[in-house]
């Protein structure tokens, strides 16, 4: 049996861009794993994030938090979109925090049963997705106040989101560090005492300590993507295909739908069972390859639903041999970078669309 399309997750390239991001800053670092870890495996990643020192987890959802605690991670977990409102009882349960972003999701928070709920007070610093809007912050705190008061909840956290979340400029985020001082400043004068304050993710994180407070929350950088595009991290995963048929044509054979591919001389093609349902784009362009024994060979044709073929010219490779799509070895294998390129896209798409059929093993 050879080894199905496997992607390959890499716990210490994870552990070494923890690394890297906590000697760039001397707050806490939350280790955000939401699209279960950017496509790596949120538990996988986010064990191996905490094992080299990240003081917090980070998810979308109350229930992806659930997940990370009943996986046994004892760290501080928080989660800050709620599609279908705050389930207190589920956040209590789990010992979940949760960010409040408006005086409605305070109030329906409040007006559930009093479970002692741990939450963030998210201000809008800019992104105008999510968070409190600033004309409404002075009632959001004084409702939080009357909560913590009342016992139902208590605000541990207050935090922002950079709008500019890739750029390595920081004049740039120079107003919503402005905003998030102000949101702190109200907090604490409200007598809601000193609560962390965040608002960086990776670039913020990488490029600009102004925007650093008590703690960065690092995402894409956990798996080796920089944002902005000026430190060099680890990829933590390797996209492994082995080859399921060969076969040598002469020139001027057309390839894959639509015969877009056409052989300029006898070549040998490779088929490899993985396509645009397991995340390849099907928008690459004719640079697309892959690493097939310590070379690179290009992608012939159009990216099928479950299928690409690569043409390795004068090279025969048996059936079974195994082709790294993407991985951290540099030389002949592609970077996650090098297919967002190819596809036009950013590297955190590539990670996050890898489709479930494909195999996940840690390396
Ligand atoms: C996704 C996300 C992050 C992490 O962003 P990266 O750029 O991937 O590090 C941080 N904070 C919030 C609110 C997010 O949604």
């Amino acid at each position: 049996m050879t080894r199905p399309p496997t992607l390959e997750v890499l716990p210490e390239a994870v552990a070494a861009n923890v690394v890297g991001v906590r000697a760039r800053t001397r707050g806490v670092v939350m280790a955000v794993v939401k699209a279960d870890g950017y496509g790596h495996g949120a538990v996988a990643v986010a064990e191996a994030a905490v094992a080299a020192g990240a003081g917090w987890l980070g998810t979308t959802s109350v229930a992806e938090g659930s997940l990370l605690r009943a996986s046994g991670l004892a760290v501080p977990i928080l989660a800050w979109l709620h599609p279908s409102g705050i389930d207190a009882e589920a956040a209590a349960v789990s010992r979940v925090d949760v960010a409040v972003g408006s005086v409605d999701e305070l109030g329906a928070l409040l007006a559930q049963a009093p479970v002692g709920v741990r939450i963030h007070l998210y201000v809008d610093t800019g992104m105008s997705r999510g968070g409190c809007p600033r004309g409404q912050w002075d009632e959001l705190v004084g409702l939080a106040l009357r909560g913590q008061e009342a016992r139902r909840v208590r605000v541990v956290g207050v935090m922002g989101h950079l709008p500019l979340a890739d750029w390595a400029d920081p004049a740039a985020n120079a107003s919503a560090v402005g905003w998030m001082r102000e949101a702190r400043r109200v907090v604490r004068a409200a007598g809601l005492g000193r609560p962390i304050a965040h608002l960086a993710a990776t670039s913020g994180a990488l490029t600009d300590p102004a925007t650093h407070f008590g703690m960065v929350r690092v995402g894409a950088g956990l798996v080796g993507i920089d944002p902005s595009g000026t430190v060099e991290m680890q990829g933590a995963s390797r996209l492994t295909a082995p080859i399921v048929h060969t076969a040598e044509v002469p020139a001027g054979t057309a390839v894959g739908y639509a015969g877009t591919y056409v052989t300029e001389r006898v070549t040998h093609l490779s088929v490899l069972p993985v396509g645009y349902a397991d995340g390849i784009p099907r928008e690459c362009s004719p640079q697309a390859g892959v690493e097939i024994c310590g070379r690179r060979f290009p992608v012939a044709g159009r990216v099928s639903m479950d299928q690409i073929v690569v043409d390795t010219g004068a090279e025969s490779f048996p059936v079974g041999t195994s082709a790294t799509l993407f991985g951290p070895d540099g030389g002949a294998t592609p970077t996650v970078q090098d297919w967002a390129r190819w596809a036009g896209t950013i590297p955190h798409t590539i990670v996050t669309g890898i489709g479930p059929r494909v195999k996940r093993s840690i390396g």
